[in-house]
């Protein structure tokens, strides 16, 4: 497995597997990888010839005052951890190779406008934009993301779409710690304490979802069942709570699929997301 840098070196290996006939995948990550990033590698070396992870932490999806700074590093893990799953290159560029003087972005409507882009308004725009750069430069068949980021996902899948991108968008489930915490790169800012509080969010919607199995079909009545779990966790505050259609991502009034329950949750300083899908 290899450690690339540069733009134009994984270029040249990627033209040489294309004269060989051999399909890729890319997995894009920004690092700080665990079981949830490993189980989208995992996928994608089983459904293709080659497999490339982004590890990059992308400065244009992160606010003014979010973690950019903070946020984990470990490139030597990282690249451990997809050497045993078979990956074939770890993507790890600079910022400065990224975006040297760009001025391009790619901005989409709508979709991103609710659940995390009402707190975070520039995040999509940095998404957007950073996936086209990735699926530019690796041009895979097939790319892996995780519907941890369910809204990520969504805005992907209607990117490509938009965009004409000719990559098959694999979408692959929540990996969760053994208490039901779902896994994050985020979870290290956690102390012990944080930590317990934390799992407020995977037994409020656990608790959602066994009311939707029961018959409520009210979708306010099972986000405030939601919220007010979460409520009696004293260092958890809600970002939002909301239940959505899994199409437009436009608030559901009564529950009926596809449906996406979505909450974004600050425990002490960190902001935690996780869902659960109907489909
Ligand atoms: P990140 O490095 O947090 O940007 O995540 C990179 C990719 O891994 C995204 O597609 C995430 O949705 C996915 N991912 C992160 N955590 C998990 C998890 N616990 N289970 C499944 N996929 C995940």
């Amino acid at each position: 497995m290899q450690i690339i840098k540069n733009i134009s070196e994984l270029r040249a290996i990627i033209k040489n597997w294309r004269k060989d006939g051999l399909s890729v995948g890319l997995v894009p990550t920004m690092g700080y990888l665990h079981e949830g990033h490993k189980s989208l590698i995992d996928r994608a070396v089983k459904e293709n010839d080659r497999v490339v992870v982004s590890d990059f932490v992308n400065p244009t999806q992160f606010g003014p005052n979010e973690d950019f700074e903070s946020y984990p590093r470990d490139i030597n893990a990282d690249a451990a951890l997809c050497e045993s799953a078979g990956a074939d290159i770890i993507f790890n560029p600079e910022a400065e190779e990224m975006y040297d003087d760009a001025l391009t972005t790619v901005n989409m409507t709508d979709i991103t406008e609710g659940l995390c882009g009402k707190t975070r308004p520039t995040h999509f725009s940095g998404v957007c934009t950073v996936v086209s750069k990735l699926f530019n430069i690796v041009t895979p068949d097939r790319a892996y993301f995780g519907q941890k980021d369910a809204q990520q996902l969504c805005v992907i899948r209607k990117m490509v779409k938009d965009l004409n991108f000719d990559i098959e968008i694999i979408g692959c489930p929540i990996v969760r710690e053994g208490d039901g915490l779902a896994k994050s790169s985020r979870n290290t800012y956690l102390n012990p304490e944080e930590r317990k509080a934390a799992l407020c969010l995977s037994r409020a919607l656990q608790l959602g979802k066994s009311k939707i199995s029961d018959g409520e079909e009210n979708a306010d009545k099972i986000v405030k069942i939601i919220s007010e779990e979460i409520q009696k966790e004293p260092l958890a505050k809600i970002d939002y709570v909301e239940a959505v259609n899994y199409n437009n991502l436009k608030p559901l009034s009564k529950i009926e699929k596809p449906l996406l329950c979505a909450i974004a949750v600050y425990i002490g300083k960190t902001r935690l997301i996780d869902n659960f899908i109907i489909e």
